[in-house]
């Protein structure tokens, strides 16, 4: 990893709420260089492979995921939060640090056996990425692996998705929160 792309995230203290240090990524984004080599460095172990979804969580998943598709030549399926989808759709509940939420996704955004990536910005506890591999699983997909610029290793989110036999890729770490 490339010391530039590190220095490419902002790091925000104390927000949302005192004791979390936000990981901005809107400064690698917006820095034309920075952006492409995250999704280069994303996508390099599948390169020449066959993808045929990369799924992105809302919202900044969509962004990167847009990317690493386009990258890829594979389609793209959002995993967006409930009521949102217009069509038929899966939906799985999932825990968070107060309470619960769903994600959903269209019931035939992935047809059973294809092979699919799902893309999120950061993995910290893991709980909104395991929900998302489960909802893929349940519609039939093969999850090949889950892709993040970002690991917050301490809280044990990139183990709990390979405890689950999916590959993790992640670009940097963080310490803490
Ligand atoms: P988790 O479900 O605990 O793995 O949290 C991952 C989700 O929350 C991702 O969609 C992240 O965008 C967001 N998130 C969690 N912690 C942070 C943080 N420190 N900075 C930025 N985003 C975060």
């Amino acid at each position: 990893m490339s010391s530039d792309l590190r220095s490419s995230i902002r790091s925000i203290p104390d927000y949302p709420k005192p004791g979390i240090v936000f990981r901005d990524i809107t400064t690698l984004l917006g820095d034309a260089r920075a952006f492409r080599r995250a999704i280069d460095e994303l996508v390099q172990p599948w390169a020449g492979t066959k993808v045929d979804k990369v799924a992105g969580i809302e919202a900044r998943g969509f962004i990167l995921g847009g990317a690493v598709a386009h990258q890829l030549s594979a389609g793209f399926v959002p995993i967006r939060k409930k009521g949102k989808l217009p069509h038929a759709t899966v939906s799985i509940a999932y825990s968070l640090e107060y309470g619960i939420d769903e994600m959903e996704m269209h019931e035939d955004a992935v047809a059973p056996g294809e092979r699919v990536i799902l893309v999120d910005d950061l993995i910290a506890t893991g709980g909104t990425a395991t929900a998302a591999v489960a909802l893929l699983k349940r519609i039939g997909a093969e999850v090949e692996a889950a892709c993040f610029v970002i690991d917050l290793p301490d809280l044990g989110g990139a183990r709990k998705i390979r405890d689950l036999g999916v590959p993790v890729r992640t670009l940097m770490e963080f310490a803490g929160h």
